[in-house]
């Protein structure tokens, strides 16, 4: 994870950089700004070590393109980190699922789009073939999570459309 974070546009301290776990099947991720992720045991279970690479990348891509940002100003995040660290006690074992309701469909299409293009670029600057990572894992995201509620897609809206604009992204 680390040297993605190096290879992001505006590259958080890595003693900023903090990974909260959620107790969630499904395979999900976010960014809750300042340094601060979040993954559901969903996809440390499910996802190798690539999927897991392109997941974060994407979700740096929101951090670096500030969609984050831009939620918290717009509210609809405001307490997302607040809250989850107030619930999750790393290693206590005392995880809870994610506070689905306050992200869902937080970002639309569009910044899909952008968030994918722009975890390409992270992956690339990082040594990997991002373009093929990203597109891979989206369709392992599709097979897996494409018609469950409350994974991936339920924040992260997504069609078919979005591998092949990866596999299009110079
Ligand atoms: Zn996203």
């Amino acid at each position: 994870m680390l040297p993605l974070i190096k290879a992001m546009d505006h590259p958080i301290p890595l003693n900023e950089v903090k990974v909260g776990l959620m107790k969630d099947s499904h395979i999900n991720a976010a960014n809750a700004g300042g340094g601060e992720f979040y993954v559901t045991t969903g996809l440390l279970e499910k996802a190798n070590d690539d999927q897991l690479r392109a997941v974060l990348a994407h979700e740096m891509g929101h951090a670096d393109l500030g969609h984050v940002a831009k939620l918290q100003r717009l509210g609809t995040g405001l307490s997302i980190g607040a809250i989850l660290l107030d619930q999750i006690i790393p290693g206590s074992g005392a995880l809870t699922p994610i506070a689905g309701q306050l992200i869902a469909n937080a970002y639309t299409r569009k910044e899909e789009y952008a968030a994918d293009a722009q975890g390409v670029d992270i992956l690339k600057r990082a040594g990997y073939d991002g373009r093929t990572m990203m597109a891979n894992t989206l369709q392992w995201l599709q097979a897996t999570e494409g018609t469950s509620k409350g994974g991936f897609f339920a924040t992260h809206p997504a069609t078919g459309d979005r591998i092949q604009a990866v596999l299009n992204h110079r």
